[in-house]
């Protein structure tokens, strides 16, 4: 098989950036050791320039419309399509321009290196550029436009960094396409194995795997998708909030903390068919309403204990109107921003699904209504992940490049936030130094087409991200 790679091996020569004509003999104007505060502030991001990637991209895998003007149409550019290939081509493109090296490794993610003083592993900037089916512009895309804007404002100011910068793509980052979310970064960071992500079949009635699409589009890299073979020194990812806190707290950016924990289940409550009409409340074995209540609890104690509970799937059988159900089932989500307040709360729900399937009463639930027969229940554990917490040097920078934009406003205007949603974030910090950046949701919608974050804090946040970087670079020769 031929791997169609973009570009000739002539281009790896010329590191710098070409439009500004470097050559050997040129000197840097900065050296990202003497950037401190005031000159830091000197690292204009373009909105403009910023803006215009975000939407000259959006031509790839356009989606719904939702209102008349030209950028108001959503996404729909999932992974290793036609529509990601032209993205690609033009990430590929765009980098090298700017004087970068690509690689492009086994599961299609993209590394673009901008050298620096010296040689070590680079600090990379980056997310994704697949969306959903019915996604938005912002998820993904600001992370690596904004990384992409770095480059060139670090070109604009003749800053050469004391290691290399990078920008990453990563593929597949949503899961719409092939069914597991953050798969190449996963693979990268050694989590999940190359050959298992290779065979995921598309979803739907299409025949594609992960590894025919790489191979179909000419991104199936010769390098191993490890990072023993592309090292990070440290990966920071902007991203949109996808949830409505700082945009309802009036905040501009969030200084992400780590990614919560999440633990599903499925909880099986087994009681007795029978009459509707015929079986008085006290001898039922109401398997439904024996489950509705402990939906009920797990709200009431995920309330108590600052964590979230959530069920999605249920099931009953028989299914008819004039049987009480004996057989239920139904999905129960927890999340919480640390794992010994999962381990709390699972605890709690464990005592109290107990009592309620024996019919006892637990705070309350009981109240004006009947007592019935007990029915039993069981848990299944589906899906266990756990907390990630970022690297405090990384979260530091990206205080300190907050602080340097927002002054003695840096505490009005920014929050310490845990991320809801996973991203490739996860699995770098499993073997680098990470950190992520949010900027605000309009409404908190997203994987939607309305997705919308406002020119301003896409700015605001592409200018924080910069300034983590050059600190982190900055950070790596000061020890
Ligand atoms: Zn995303």
């Amino acid at each position: 098989m031929s791997i169609r790679l973009l570009r000739s091996s002539s281009h790896h020569q010329c590191y710098r950036p070409r439009y500004q004509a470097f050559s050997t003999t040129t000197r840097w104007r900065w050296h990202t050791s003497e950037l401190d505060g005031e000159k830091m502030k000197s690292l204009k991001v373009h909105r403009d320039r910023l803006m215009k990637d975000i939407h000259h991209t959006a031509q790839w895998g356009t989606g719904e419309r939702w209102g008349k003007a030209s950028a108001e149409t959503g996404m729909s550019r999932l992974a290793l399509s036609d529509a990601d290939k032209s993205a690609r081509d033009w990430f590929v493109k765009t980098t090298e321009e700017l004087g970068c090296k690509t690689t492009v490794d086994a599961m299609g993610n993209i590394f673009a290196v901008r050298p620096g003083q010296k040689d070590g592993p680079p600090i990379y900037a980056g997310s994704h550029l697949d969306t959903q089916p019915t996604g938005g512009r912002y998820d993904g895309v600001l992370g690596v436009t904004a990384a992409i804007e770095m480059l060139r404002v670090l070109n604009d100011n003749w800053v050469e960094t004391e290691y290399p910068v990078g920008v990453v793509n990563w593929t597949n980052e949503e899961g719409a396409r092939f069914p597991i979310s953050m798969v190449s970064s996963g693979v990268w960071s050694g989590s999940i194995p190359l050959d298992h992500a290779h065979n995921l079949k598309e979803v739907g009635s299409g025949t594609a795997t992960m590894k025919s699409e790489l191979e179909r589009i000419g991104y199936l890299g010769s390098t191993p998708a490890s990072h023993e073979a592309i090292p990070m020194a440290a990966h920071f990812e902007l991203h949109i909030e996808q949830g409505p806190i700082l945009e309802s707290e009036r905040h501009k950016i969030g200084i992400v903390q780590g990614v919560q924990a999440y633990r599903w289940f499925t909880i099986h409550v087994k009681g007795q068919d029978c009459h509707t009409g015929t079986t008085p409340f006290n001898v039922r074995s109401d398997a439904l309403l024996t489950a509705a209540k402990m939906i009920l609890q797990s709200h009431r104690a995920a309330t108590k204990h600052g964590a979230l509970a959530s069920t999605g799937i249920l099931t009953l059988k028989p299914g008819s109107t004039n049987t009480v159900p004996g057989d239920v089932k139904f999905s129960l989500d927890i999340r919480a921003a640390a794992d010994k307040t999962l381990d709390a709360l699972e605890q709690d729900l464990r005592d109290d699904f107990a009592l309620i399937a024996s019919a006892s009463d637990v705070a309350g639930l009981n109240t004006h209504g009947t007592p019935g027969l007990p029915c039993t229940v069981s848990w299944s554990t589906d899906s266990i992940s756990s907390a990630t917490t970022f690297h405090s040097d990384c979260i530091s920078c990206v205080e300190a490049a907050a602080k340097v934009i927002f002054g003695d406003e840096t505490e009005k205007l920014t929050k310490t936030m845990t991320s809801g949603a996973g991203h490739d974030s996860v699995y770098t910090s499993k073997v680098c130094p990470t950190s992520m950046i949010f900027v605000p949701s309009k409404g908190g919608v997203s994987h939607n087409p309305r997705e919308f974050t406002s020119e301003e804090d896409c700015t605001l946040g592409a200018q924080v991200l910069v300034g983590s970087v050059v600190e982190c670079d900055r950070r790596r020769v000061r020890g």
